[in-house]
């Protein structure tokens, strides 16, 4: 993840509305805590696959888990390229026009490589931040694995090699679209106006 201002590499660049784009760790570490579901692609006998799942971060790692037996989880052991998409959609903007309706959103889009965990100590702590992130807190409340549950759990980590945020906020972005037809003898029906979450932009 970028500390600094430098130019990102061109594999991560945001280049479509790139004032948007979001590099510091702070930010993408926000997106990735607030988010619930990773989507993660990889490649399987030359074919593109993207599979939803939950997932943890915790300080620069993402971990995912998942039974010993599922192809994802067998193949992303093997340490091959992966890229982990989440997604948090904080409203969505109405407008006066299709062209201009959008969403306001964050998300992260990450590079790396998964590897197994072994270690007994580092697996616990994946799994309680896993419970914890449905439900802070949880993680000190329920029963503890078994031994029976840890061994028919894969646990993987990625150390996230090349990140970044895009975020969009606000109300919609042509603001002076003239009204439609019908909205001009409906006032009450212009931009962002009949849906409780345009009210939040
Ligand atoms: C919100 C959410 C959270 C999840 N969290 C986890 C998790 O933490 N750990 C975990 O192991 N699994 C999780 N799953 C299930 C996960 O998406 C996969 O179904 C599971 O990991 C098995 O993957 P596989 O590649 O072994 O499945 P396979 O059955 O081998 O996949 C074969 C094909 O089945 C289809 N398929 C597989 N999964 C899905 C799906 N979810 N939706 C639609 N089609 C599908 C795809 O076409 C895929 O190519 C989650 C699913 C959702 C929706």
């Amino acid at each position: 993840m970028e500390d600094g201002v430098t130019r990102p590499p061109d594999r991560i660049r945001v280049r479509r509305s790139p004032k948007k784009g979001r590099y510091e760790r702070d930010t993408v570490e926000a997106i990735l805590d607030r988010a619930l579901v990773a989507h993660v692609a990889f490649v399987d006998r030359g074919e593109p696959v993207c599979i939803p799942m939950l997932y943890a971060r915790v300080g620069g790692k993402l971990y995912i888990h998942g039974s010993r037996a599922s192809r994802t989880m067998r193949l992303l052991a093997r340490a091959q390229q992966v890229c982990v998409t989440v997604t948090v959609i904080q409203g969505l903007v109405l407008a006066r026009s299709a062209f201009e309706h959008s969403a306001n959103y964050e998300s992260v889009v990450a590079f790396g490589r998964f590897e197994p965990i072994e270690d007994a100590a580092e697996r616990l702590s994946a799994l309680a931040a896993f419970t914890d992130k449905i439900l802070p807190g949880r993680g000190g409340e329920v029963r503890q694995p078994n031994a029976k549950e840890l061994k028919a759990t894969t646990i993987l980590a990625m150390q996230i090699e090349q990140v970044s945020a895009k975020v969009r906020s606000g109300p919609p972005r042509f603001q002076s679209s003239p009204p439609s037809a019908s909205q001009s003898t409906h006032p009450a029906s212009g931009q962002a106006s009949r849906s409780p979450q345009a009210s939040r932009h």
